[in-house]
Order: C-alpha cells, then structure tokens, then sequence
C-alpha cells in the first residue's frame, strides 16, 4: 500500500470502529507514507506543524486506538522505544544499530516448526534481529 486518500483511510477507520477525525486521519497516513517505524516522537514532530492542536497525549491515545483496533501493529525492538508500523501482516524487522533504521523483512513462523510449541495455540510472534545494515557496513 502506497499513497492512499483521505476516503480511503476514512474507510479503513471507520470499518474499525473508529471515528476518522483529522487528526486521526493524519496520524494513520503519516503511518501509511513513512515506512519507517515512526516512534511517537517522530510522528508529533512531524504532524505538529501541520495540526496546530496535536498534542503528544493525543497522538499517543491515537496510536493506541489505532493498535487496539488492529489497524496498525506496535514493535518493541528496544525496550523503552515503542515504534508503530501500518503494515499489520506478518513480518520481521531488523535494527541497524549504526543508522538506527528498522528495517521490515519476510518472516513466517509457520515455515518454522516449533517443537517445544507444537502443543500450544500461537496467538502473536515478533522476530526482531539486530545488526548493522548494508548501506552502513
Ligand atoms: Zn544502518
Ligand atoms: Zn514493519
């Protein structure tokens, strides 16, 4: 999914049971254009100038909304950086410890079997890797 309209993210919004205000609308198509795994520092700073009356609280209670409803996912590959991604498919990501950049990589675990699991429902999965990346080595 690349640039997608106001409409459409309207729609995604409201088949998820949430009202699309401005800010919310906002907040969903910055997710949707900066594939960058913003955390919600980056994303107020980016909206602020733009949203005279955004708040970090609200951009913070957004992205929860927004995580509860399934519409994005939240990735912890640091334990005190929250980092927020609109795709919500299953998938990897790597951090370069370098440029600070996480990057999204293919991931199955349903290729991967797990025998210790094998009894047990899987509900959720993250795979996180740390490195350093290409365009840093
Ligand atoms: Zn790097
Ligand atoms: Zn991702």
């Amino acid at each position: 999914m690349n640039l997608i309209n106001a409409d459409a993210i309207k729609k995604v919004l409201q088949d998820n049971g949430v009202k699309p205000s401005l800010q919310r609308i906002k907040i969903y198509e910055f997710l949707t254009t900066q594939k960058s795994h913003p955390t919600v520092d980056e994303i107020f700073v980016s909206l602020a100038p733009e949203l005279m009356t955004l708040s970090k609280t609200t951009v913070y209670n957004t992205l929860n909304l927004f995580v509860e409803k399934k519409i994005i996912t939240s990735i912890l590959v640091e334990e005190n950086e929250i980092r927020y991604d609109s795709d919500i498919t299953n998938h990897g990501h790597f951090k370069c410890i370098k440029c600070k950049k996480v990057y999204d990589f293919s991931y199955d675990l349903s290729k991967h079997a797990i025998a210790e699991l094998s009894d047990c429902a899987i509900t959720e999965y993250h795979a996180y890797i740390k490195g350093i990346c290409n365009k840093c080595l």
